[in-house]
């Protein structure tokens, strides 16, 4: 019987990569560089607005800028050269995604749902917060690592075709559009309540928003319809009461944004 070696070497190879990235980093490995992800999610990004009806609705686009533009001005000093980009598809699904580099969809059937700037805020603070804790490197990297592709491509495939792009779309968190399933991690998905919960706050959103549009997700799936947000953004059980009792934090950091806003507008705080 043939042993297949060079399998095994690289199967050792990809698990030796994985513990030590892992070992290295609080939240999961980051195989690909962030620029490459960056580039290929605007490029799909700008596929999409091709394939899919771009909104023409006036209401839906000026809430989506509006809400969008807040929360991002939130986190521009801590994320200098992202360019944010907010579109909102025709679609009634209920679902909303951010790409690597600050390309944000929102589809119409979930703004419909959340029909106000505060629970918008909590979707879009949300998939900041993805973004912002790169989650879908770390994803598509413990995917690849998964496959054993982790070594090819800690030593330089990702400049190359060779990652498949329905699964970065997946990594993405368009699983319900190409089809590929990969959902957030239950602790990606807390970490992203939590810091989007913050963020909204900072922006003078209302964090209690955060507990009616859960109810209101929750609501959506138990009359029959799942709303594709779920698909790739699994409901942990008690996320609801992990939002609630972050709510006091949210609220004395928007205290603390509010003061040294009124300061800085008094030129009393340098910027
Ligand atoms: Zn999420």
């Amino acid at each position: 019987m043939k042993f297949p070696v060079r399998r095994f070497k690289g199967l050792f190879a990809s698990v030796l990569l994985g513990a030590v990235l892992f070992s290295g980093c609080a939240s999961g490995p980051q195989l690909l560089p962030e620029s490459y992800l960056e580039n290929m999610a605007a490029g799909q990004f700008a596929q999409m607005q091709q394939e899919m009806p771009v909104s023409r609705n006036p209401d839906h686009n000026a809430q989506v800028q509006r809400v969008g533009g807040r929360l991002a001005a939130v986190v521009a000093d801590e994320m200098p050269g992202i360019e944010w980009e907010f579109v909102v598809f025709d679609d009634p699904s209920i679902n909303a995604f951010a790409m690597p580099g600050g390309k944000v969809g929102v589809f119409s059937g979930l703004i419909e749902l959340a029909d106000s700037d505060d629970e918008l805020a909590v979707v879009i603070g949300h998939e900041l917060a993805h973004v912002q804790q790169r989650h879908a490197n770390q994803r598509l990297s413990a995917e690849l690592i998964r496959m054993g592709l982790g070594v090819a491509v800690a030593y330089g495939a990702s400049r190359s075709d060779r990652i498949d792009p329905n699964l970065a779309m997946a990594a993405f968190g368009l699983g319900t559009q190409v089809g590929v399933m990969l959902p957030f991690s239950r602790h990606h998905e807390y970490e992203a309540d939590y810091i989007g919960l913050l963020i909204m706050a900072r922006a003078g959103y209302d964090p209690n928003a955060a507990v009616t549009f859960w109810e209101k997700m929750e609501a959506a799936s138990d009359g029959g319809r799942v709303p594709e947000y779920l698909s790739t953004h699994p409901a942990p059980g008690n996320r609801i009461a992990r939002l609630k009792a972050a709510i006091p934090e949210a609220l004395r950091e928007q205290e603390h944004a509010e003061a040294q806003a009124f300061l800085r507008e008094r030129g009393m705080l340098g910027d």
